[in-house]
C-alpha cells in the first residue's frame, strides 16, 4: 500500500494552511525544540502572544488579522489566555446593582502590586462612576511609574450614602482568598493593616470615608486637628479617641493612621495654582486680561458667559501650559492692550506699577514652586524638604498681601505635604493623579468600547472593569499560553507525523504550562509591555 502523496504548503487553502502549521507547532511542543530554532518561517515568526495583545478590543484586534503577513494569535487563544489570567491573576468580575467589582482582590492586588513597593488605597468619583482602587508603582528598567488600578466601580458619586451601601451584607460576594471578606472596605482595611498602605484621594472622599465632616467644618483636617479659623498654624495630629467635627451620623467606612493619609498634593496644586491665576492675578491685572491669555491654553472656554468664577477651573495640563507658555509675562502685555483700548489717549493707560510687577513675579513663582514639588515623582533628599519647607512658610506668611483673599484650608495642607515628604521622602507618585487618569481611560472603555450595551449598565460597567484588569495583569501575564494537547484530541485525521509517534501516551514528554506549574505572580516585570500601560493612562 503506497504512501499517500502529502500536498505542498503552497497548494494548499489559508485554512488548511493555517491547519498545517498548527500541526507544526504541535509537533515542535512535542519534542521539546522550539519553532524559531529551525528556521526563520514567514508565517510562524510572530512571537505575539495572546497577553501581548490584551490592550487591544476584539475589534481592533480583527481588524490587523486583515492585514496580509501578520500573524496574531486568534480569539480562541485570547478567551484561554483571559481564562487563565482569571484564576491566576484574579481578574474575574461581577456585578452588582449598578456596579461591578473584581470577585478576588486581594488575589488581584497580590498579581499587580505585590513586588511594589508604594501601596495606596483611595477612590474618587469621576465621569458618572466611582472607583474605589489602589495606586501602585511599577519598574520599567530602572524607572518607577505609577498607576491605578480599580477594584470595584459603580454608578454615582462618592458620598457617604452611595459608599456605605457598599457595606450592605452579600452584596458583593468574594472569592478564592478574598472570600473571607464581607465588603470592599474590609479588604482596603485589610490592606492597610497588612500591606501598610496609605489612603489617598480628595479632600471630600477622604474625609468621608473616614467619617468625618467635610472641609468646611470647625476642624476640617483629616490629619491634625487645626480649626478652621487658623488654618495657617500647625495643630496635633488626631488620634483614634478624637472627636472634632466627626460626623455622627455616618461611621467611618475605614480607619488609618494620620501619618498615612496623603496630603492631596493634586488636589492642593490646583486649588492654590486656580486661586491664584482666576483671582490673584484678575485682581492684580484684570478678568480681561486673564481671560485674554487663557483663551490660548483653556481647552474649554467660555469666554463671554459672565465672570473668571464661571469658567472651569484649570486643569493639570492647563496650569502646565500656563508656565510653559511663560503666560504670566504675556498677562502683562494683554493688560497694556486691554487698558490702551478702554482709556485710548490717557497718560496711564497700559501701564502697569512696579508694585503689581513685583506681586506678579511672586506669584508667577509661587506657581512653578507648588508645580515642580507638589506633583515632583522623584525622591526627596534633605535639601529638597528644606527648600520646600522654605516655598510653604513664604506663601503661609504672605498669601493675604499677594493674593489678596485669605487663607482657605488647602493652604493648611501644605504642611502636610512637607511633613509627608521629609517622612517618606516621596509625595507625588502617592497622590491622587493616577485615579484622575485612570477616569479618562474607564470613561474611553465605557463609552467606546462597550457602548452597544447601553441598556444593561451593570454589564457594561464589569466588561469595562474587566478590561482594565486584564490591562493591568498584561505586564505579569506569562508570556506564552499552554500548548494543545498531543496528539490533538479532537483529529479525526489521524495523528500527525511525528518522530516520536510511537512513544505510548505515558512516555510523551509535555511542554508544562507555566499556569500548570504555578507561575509566580506579581514578581515579573515585561518592560517591553509597559508602553500599554503608558498609552492606557495618558490618553
Ligand atoms: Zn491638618
Amino acid at each position: 500500500m503506497g504512501k499517500k502523496a502529502v500536498r505542498s504548503y503552497e497548494s494548499l487553502s489559508g485554512t488548511q494552511q493555517r491547519e498545517r502549521r498548527k500541526r507544526l507547532r504541535q509537533a515542535a511542543d512535542y519534542i521539546g525544540c522550539p519553532i524559531s530554532a529551525v528556521a526563520s518561517l514567514p508565517h510562524t515568526a510572530s512571537t505575539t502572544t495572546p497577553a501581548d495583545l490584551l490592550h487591544l478590543p476584539t475589534s481592533i484586534r480583527e481588524q490587523i488579522r486583515t492585514v496580509r503577513g501578520l500573524h496574531i494569535p486568534s480569539e480562541k487563544r485570547m478567551i484561554q489566555c483571559k481564562k487563565a489570567l482569571a484564576d491566576t491573576h484574579g481578574t474575574r468580575t461581577g456585578t452588582f446593582s449598578r456596579g461591578a467589582y473584581i470577585l478576588d482582590p486581594i488575589r488581584f492586588v497580590t498579581a499587580v502590586a505585590g513586588a511594589s513597593a508604594l501601596l495606596v488605597v483611595g477612590g474618587d468619583a469621576g465621569g458618572g462612576h466611582t472607583k474605589l482602587g489602589i495606586t501602585y508603582t511599577v519598574l520599567d528598567g530602572c524607572t518607577r511609574l505609577q498607576t491605578f488600578a480599580a477594584l470595584l466601580v459603580y454608578e454615582g458619586k462618592d458620598g457617604w450614602e452611595e459608599l456605605s451601601r457598599l457595606e450592605s451584607p452579600g452584596l458583593t460576594p468574594f472569592e478564592g482568598d478574598s472570600a473571607e471578606f464581607p465588603h470592599i472596605f474590609a479588604v482596603l482595611q485589610h490592606l492597610i493593616d497588612k500591606r501598610d498602605a496609605f489612603l489617598n484621594g480628595d479632600w471630600p472622599f477622604i474625609n468621608t470615608l473616614l467619617g468625618y465632616k467635610n472641609a468646611s467644618a470647625i476642624h476640617p483636617c483629616p490629619i491634625c486637628i487645626v480649626s478652621h479659623g487658623q488654618l495657617l498654624r500647625t495643630a496635633r495630629y488626631r488620634t483614634a479617641a478624637d472627636q472634632h467635627s466627626r460626623n455622627l451620623q455616618q461611621h467611618a467606612l475605614i480607619t488609618i493612621i494620620p501619618q498615612r493619609i496623603v496630603p492631596t498634593p493634586l488636589h492642593v496644586f490646583l486649588g492654590i495654582s486656580n486661586r491664584i491665576i482666576l483671582e490673584a492675578f484678575s485682581e492684580l491685572l484684570g478678568e480681561e486680561s486673564v481671560r485674554s491669555v487663557l483663551s490660548d491654553i483653556k481647552t474649554v472656554h467660555t469666554a463671554g458667559c459672565g465672570g473668571l468664577s464661571d469658567l472651569f477651573d484649570l486643569n493639570g495640563q492647563e496650569i502646565s501650559k500656563w508656565l510653559k507658555h511663560d503666560c504670566s509675562t504675556k498677562l502683562i502685555a494683554a493688560h497694556a492692550a486691554s487698558a490702551g483700548a478702554s482709556a485710548a489717549g490717557s497718560a496711564s493707560a497700559g501701564s502697569v506699577s512696579d508694585a503689581k510687577k513685583a506681586s506678579l513675579s511672586i506669584l508667577s513663582q509661587w506657581l512653578q514652586q507648588l508645580h515642580d514639588c507638589l506633583m515632583r515623582k522623584t525622591v526627596w533628599d534633605a535639601d529638597d524638604i528644606e527648600a520646600w519647607r522654605g516655598v510653604v512658610s513664604d506663601i503661609h506668611s504672605h498669601w493675604q498681601v499677594e493674593a489678596h483673599s485669605n487663607p482657605f484650608p488647602k493652604l493648611h495642607m501644605l504642611h502636610h505635604t512637607v511633613e509627608f515628604a521629609e517622612r517618606y521622602r516621596f509625595l507625588g507618585r502617592a497622590s491622587e493623579a493616577q485615579i484622575e487618569s485612570f477616569h479618562r481611560s474607564f470613561n474611553s472603555l465605557f463609552h467606546r468600547h462597550h457602548h452597544n450595551l447601553s441598556r444593561n449598565i451593570e454589564e457594561r460597567l464589569r466588561r469595562s472593569l474587566a478590561d482594565s484588569a486584564l490591562r493591568a495583569v498584561q505586564l505579569f501575564a506569562p508570556k506564552q499560553v499552554a500548548p494543545p494537547p498531543w496528539p490533538p484530541q479532537t483529529n479525526n485525521k489521524g495523528p500527525p507525523t511525528c518522530p516520536d509517534r510511537n512513544r505510548t501516551r505515558d512516555q510523551k514528554v509535555r511542554s508544562p504550562s507555566l499556569y500548570q506549574l504555578g507561575h509566580p505572580v506579581g514578581h515579573e516585570v515585561f518592560p517591553s509591555k509597559l508602553s500599554h500601560i503608558l498609552l492606557l493612562h495618558t490618553q
